[in-house]
């Protein structure tokens, strides 16, 4: 059931949506936009000097969860991922090299603006075909690039210049966060501990550990500027880029857990210096790592594996976004191939029971509220798994039904499941068998079928799970369907 509310926002009845902030440390409602009109949601996206590789994806599969809760939940969402092309430093404490110019050096070509923007480009082409591949609507999103906001991310710089909060040093501008009395709300960093480590911070001419650079002088690449050639910093990167696209406060801003301490905590200290106007997000929401044997996946420790390699291994690089569907978004997940291989089945499985029915059910209302329930508590994905599962075999709907339950939820999902897939369709093959018609069977299989068939329906669920089994020594695999038994053959 629907209604609308006061500003005219269709809903769904009885179902409060809860997201935890890193803000609030707690479980808010999500209750309504700022602006009347639409969610705004911030991602931070990648940095293009590299191949994505499948932590970062967990970032926007999470990203496009938010977007599709909030949507069923009858909000209307503009979503910006930016894309960092510049200005994305080795170290948070503003030493290394800008890893768009390391990775110039990496293939050999000369320092220049132009094949900066060709080598994002190519990584760019890479980002959206990874998106496109898990389901993510490409279409639906803006994706600003920082080196096409330079005059925005200046004009940034300059207001707060203007309003006193930077200073000059040799290799730049830097953000003074002593005049920032919330400095490091966002998580609650413990600045003093910073302050007594800061003979080991890096920047020559960094007054605290925490300040960092808006404007980096670079004589050899960048831009001109009041502060002479060189290029902005990261941080500010993003508080310009969410100014242009979304305006000066927004609803909710997401990234991976690493971003929180330190490039969350600079981003609300500019945006919030240089509008005036606080929150700067209303939430911030933060999702753990991918993991591999308990250690973070990244190029420095370099244990990477990208989409194109599952699809090389014969995954589906859904089975990814259903793999991540199994662990709640703020614990890590650690990836293993069986667990790949786990994900790949049920997903397989969906499928094949979408499928096999047709289109005439209706979602059943008690497991619609029970599966929604759980994404709308903070996103509980694994369990609305759970639930969506337990309805399947509970053995007690149509499949018509079942069918409908799962779509609905699929909603959310992002599974794709109903939409035509030649590759899932193959996988299928390879993995359940090629579907046989039962009166070409040998006899006695029709036997088993039909004396299988028979317990079912006295409801004999042992002795017809053994006939699956005898069944499946003989290579056979069967599905039931509201139409019937469906049977396939293992090559
Ligand atoms: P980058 O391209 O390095 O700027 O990172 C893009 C996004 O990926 C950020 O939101 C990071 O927090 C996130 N990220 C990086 N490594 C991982 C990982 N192993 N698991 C999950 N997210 C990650
Ligand atoms: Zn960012």
């Amino acid at each position: 059931m629907w209604f609308k509310d006061l500003f005219g926002i269709k809903k769904r009845a009885g179902l409060p949506f809860f997201l935890y902030s890193t803000l609030t440390k707690s479980k808010e409602e999500f209750t309504q936009p700022r602006y009347v009109r639409s969610v705004r949601m911030y991602n931070c996206g990648p940095t293009v000097y590299d191949t994505s590789h499948i932590g970062n994806l967990r970032s926007y599969v999470f990203a496009d969860l938010v977007r599709r809760t909030l949507e069923y939940n009858g909000f209307s969402v503009k979503q910006v991922i930016n894309i960092t092309d510049f200005g994305h430093l080795s170290s948070d404490a503003d030493s290394g090299q800008d890893k768009m110019s390391a990775a110039l050096k990496r293939e050999g070509l000369e320092l220049t603006l132009e094949n900066m923007r060709m080598l994002a480009d190519r990584y760019i082409e890479e980002f959206y075909r990874d998106l496109k591949q898990l389901n993510i609507g490409t279409e639906r999103i803006l994706f600003p690039r920082a080196s096409d906001h330079i005059a925005g991310e200046i004009a940034m710089i300059r207001t707060l210049e203007e309003k006193s909060y930077t200073y000059t040093g040799a290799d730049g501008v830097y953000f003074d966060t002593s005049r920032f009395s919330e400095y490091g709300k966002l998580g609650d960093i413990n600045i003093s501990g910073l302050q007594e480590g800061a003979r080991v911070a890096a920047a020559e001419d960094k007054r605290r550990p925490t300040d960092f650079l808006l404007w980096k002088k670079d004589e050899r690449i960048g831009w001109d500027s009041p502060w002479g050639k060189g290029f902005p910093g990261w941080h500010i990167e993003c508080s310009a880029m969410v100014n242009a696209t979304l305006g000066k406060q927004i609803d909710i801003h997401t990234g991976g857990i690493d971003l929180m301490p330190t490039h969350h905590n600079n981003e609300i200290a500019q945006s919030e210096s240089a509008t005036g106007k606080r929150p700067f997000s209303r939430f911030w929401l933060h999702h753990e790592f991918l993991n591999i044997q308990d250690e973070k996946i990244s190029k420095s420790v370099g244990n990477m594996i990208n989409l194109p390699t599952l699809v090389e291994k014969g995954y589906h690089p859904i089975s990814l976004r259903y793999l991540f569907l199994g662990a709640h978004y703020r614990s890590p997940l650690n990836f293993t191939w069986e667990a790949l291989d786990a994900a790949q089945t049920s997903y397989l499985k969906l499928r094949r029971l979408v499928d096999a029915e047709k289109n005439e059910g209706r979602p059943p209302s008690e497991w619609q509220r029970k599966i929604h329930e759980r994404f709308n508590d903070d996103l509980d994905t694994a369990g609305a798994l759970g639930a969506m599962w337990e309805m399947i075999k509970g053995k007690k709907l149509s499949g018509a039904t079942i069918k409908a339950g799962i779509l609905d939820a699929d909603q959310v999902f992002g599974l794709g499941l109903g939409k035509p897939d030649e590759l899932a369709d193959s996988l299928c093959q390879k993995t359940f068998g090629v579907p046989v018609e039962l009166s070409e069977l040998p006899e006695r299989v029709q036997t088993l079928v039909e004396a299988r068939e028979a317990a079912r329906k006295e409801k004999k669920w042992e002795q017809a799970d053994s006939l699956r089994k005898d069944l499946q020594k003989m290579n056979y695999a069967i599905e039931d369907t509201s139409e019937g038994p469906r049977l396939f053959r293992k090559e």
